[in-house]
């Protein structure tokens, strides 16, 4: 209304920055920098996804549970309540369980073919997809499908990101073109609401799930040197959208290799030592252990900022993991060993991040076959420094490939020890 004041839309994510005398207005400022006042209760603060429970894309699927123990759940009757479980008579199959009229009906998911069906007429690629059919329309079942058993313990994901203000809306996101290809599915850049951004789109139900939890930690992070997401969206066939910041430069590791030595100098090669670094301390100082550290796993920005991504496996510091699918020649032998993860480890892998930074994104112990890295390393075997690596920055990764975890120095002490080397000019 006034020339203080900053137009705002739905959607807009903006920066307190402020209060005023009036409790109803806040100082703020939006995503191109113009402030203003906005009225306090038209924003709603968005938080950390934090649960103790587990979220899920399925909270309606309770797994391997007896008719009865179905029966049970959907009691107190109410018409449209349902639940799918395993089915008990014929493994491999599902039931879905609804209530309706004050009776419990259970209709057999035939799994055929790779799809499913209830009345061999209708299929789907999984159950997300069926759910969401029989939630839009009985379609020949007693009723629709209107509310679901949650599953104890869990929380639908879909309720729990828009409750925190990360949910973004598919209408106002344009997939432009594939940029990378991860494990799981594409990554494209995209554009919403006129930001260019970077699109992780995951389509297959099962591995929705895991990333679920990744992007659930990006909510608990923001750092000018963590790859900030900006929302989810998730779909309700199933599909998953995580939208992040773009990265022009794309993986460090393909920029330090199609570069090389002609191109990057020392002076780029310390300011990305010192991103990732500040990135680990913040990560370090707030618990959280990434567990997956590696230059393919670094972004670089179009103003040549460093920033670490990847969150698949970034977990709290307490909780444990299987170390089946482990990058070896990245993971600390105390983690390979007894699943020992720690900031410790993650200074492990750091330090052999630095080896590739100074390398130029050479594949680590070059000539040493990867059955015997293990067994060398344990035996105290280092690394060579890369060569024109400065002599300072090859003692802090020595100091990184220390066995003892304790002996290792942590993130802030080595953000302050590449301070000097850069105060001192000893990079060059
Ligand atoms: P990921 O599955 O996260 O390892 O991503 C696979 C590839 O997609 C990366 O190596 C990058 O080339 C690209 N990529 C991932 N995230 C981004 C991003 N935020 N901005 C630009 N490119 C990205």
């Amino acid at each position: 209304m006034t020339d203080q004041d900053l137009p705002l839309c739905k959607g807009d994510v903006l920066t307190i920055i402020g209060v005023t005398k009036d409790p109803n207005w806040y100082k703020a400022k939006n995503t191109v920098g113009r402030e203003g006042t906005i009225p306090a209760n038209y924003v709603q603060k968005r938080e950390g996804v934090k649960s103790g429970e587990k979220l899920s894309l399925m909270p309606w699927f309770h797994g391997k549970i007896t008719r009865e123990q179905a029966e049970r759940l959907l009691c107190p009757p109410e018409t449209g309540l349902f639940l799918v479980r395993e089915s008990t008579n014929y493994p491999g199959d599902y039931t879905l369980c609804v209530s309706s009229e004050g009776k419990v009906e259970h209709y057999r998911i035939i799994y055929h073919n790779g799809k499913l069906t209830i009345d061999e007429e209708v299929y789907f690629e999984n159950l997300m997809q069926l759910v969401e059919h029989y939630t839009k329309d009985a379609d020949g079942l007693c009723t629709r499908l209107i509310k679901p058993e949650l599953m104890e313990g869990t929380v639908a994901a879909q309720d729990l990101f828009s409750k925190s203000g990360w949910a973004l809306n598919l209408k106002e996101l344009k997939l432009i073109q594939t940029i990378g290809k991860g494990e799981f599915g594409d990554v494209m850049v995209g554009d919403y609401r006129g930001t260019k951004v970077a699109v992780k789109c995951i389509k297959h139900d099962a591995t929705a799930q895991a990333f679920i939890a990744e992007a659930s930690v990006m909510t608990q992070l923001r750092h000018t040197n963590l790859v900030q997401l900006l929302g989810v969206i998730v779909e309700e066939k199933g599909s998953l959208f995580i939208v992040t910041e773009y990265m022009a430069k794309g993986s460090l590791v393909d920029y330090l290799r199609s570069r090389g030595r002609s191109v990057i100098g020392g002076d780029c090669l310390i300011k990305f030592t010192m991103d990732v670094c500040e990135a680990m301390a913040y990560l370090e100082a707030n618990n959280f252990v990434h567990r997956d550290l590696a230059a393919r796993n670094v972004l670089v920005s179009e103003d040549n900022i460093a920033k670490v991504s990847d969150f698949g496996l970034t977990k709290k510091a307490s909780s444990t993991q299987d170390t089946a699918k482990l990058p070896i020649k990245w993971t600390s032998p105390e983690a390979l060993r007894e699943k020992k993860f720690s900031t410790k480890s993650d200074v492990w892998s750091y330090g052999i991040l630095l080896w590739e930074i100074y390398s130029f994104g050479r594949v680590p112990y070059p000539r040493i076959p990867l059955k015997d890295v293990v067994p060398r390393v344990e035996k105290g075997y280092k690394m060579d420094a890369p060569d024109g690596c400065p002599a300072a920055v090859y003692d802090i990764m020595k100091q990184c490939w220390t066995l003892e975890p304790a002996m290792r120095p942590s993130f802030e002490a080595l953000k302050e020890n590449l301070q000097l080397i850069l105060d001192k000019e000893l990079y060059l």
